[in-house]
């Protein structure tokens, strides 16, 4: 499932290619992947509109129109975003073609089907769940006090925590094994039982795991198009996430596995010591 790391890859692949194109025509084969407006309505008001920039708002796509209007995109589970020349083939599950200049198309593909689009009109009010959003995880004012105000009280584990998009955006169930095991933190460690040090280590960990993973996640035009946009070149640097009941790769302990809140947790029982609240 992409988070925040695959999301801005698909920006950074993506925005240099499709700044300045035209998009000519919309085709959908599921009109039920648009939220809003209509699906007749989303691709009457997109055609004929020129693409100015690809922005990224916790794991939502935004492709920013010439007249100040967006698209908003959502990938969910397995939701895809190709840019290709018209006459590459199609991969199955392709829901959307907006058709572009000089014979490319911006195919958005989604087996499980659950990645959705939305597009909004200037100054429309955001219908898309991105209002809602904490702070994203580069932003300055992600301080140990911040994250002090958001979980201090919170009787729930910092797992579960971290996966609310409301308090900091765009960390899943892969990013947040990974920041965990670098903070040294059990994930069943509960949101309040953090200390000083521990919301410190997780407000430096959470920017600079994310800014690594994205870093090991870059990938040119060609390479992404031929991985067809999901070749995740920053899986072989994951420490703990999949890689339960093998040595931790920094004390050799073996990893578990828990399931906390509904999700699966990898982490080393020795390293991430801290379970707080004794
Ligand atoms: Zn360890």
């Amino acid at each position: 499932m992409p988070e925040l790391p695959e999301v801005e890859t698909i920006r950074r692949v993506l925005e240099p290619q499709l700044k300045g194109k035209l998009i000519r025509q919309v085709r959908l084969s599921r009109p039920e992947i648009i939220s809003a407006p209509t699906a007749e309505e989303f691709c009457r008001r997109a055609e004929g509109e020129r693409i100015c920039s690809l922005g990224r708002r916790g794991k939502f796509l935004q492709i920013e129109l010439h007249s100040g209007a967006e698209i908003v995109l959502h990938l969910r589970m397995s939701g895809c975003l190709l840019l290709a020349p018209k006459e590459y083939p199609l991969a199955k599950h392709t829901h959307a073609i907006f058709e572009l200049e000089e014979g490319e198309e911006l195919r958005f593909s989604d087996v499980r089907r659950f990645g959705r689009l939305w597009l909004l009109a200037p100054g429309q009010e955001d219908c898309t769940g991105r209002q809602k959003l904490g702070l994203e995880p580069f932003d300055p004012q992600l301080t140990p006090e911040y994250l002090q105000q958001i979980w201090g009280k919170k009787k729930r584990p910092i797992k579960d925590c971290m996966l609310d998009q409301q308090a900091v955006a765009g960390i899943g169930n892969i990013y947040s094994d990974e920041i965990l095991f670098r903070a040294g933190i059990r994930p069943d460690c509960l949101g309040c039982n953090l200390e000083e040090e521990q919301r410190q280590r997780l407000a430096q960990m959470i920017p600079q795991t994310l800014a690594y993973f994205i870093e090991k996640n870059a990938i040119s035009p060609q390479e992404y198009l031929d991985g067809g946009g999901r070749d995740y070149r920053n899986t072989p640097f994951l420490q703990v996430y999949g890689h339960s009941a093998q040595p931790c790769p920094r004390c050799g302990s073996l990893l578990e596995r828990k399931v906390i809140a509904g999700r699966s947790s990898v982490f080393c029982p020795a390293c991430q010591n801290f379970l707080g609240g004794s």
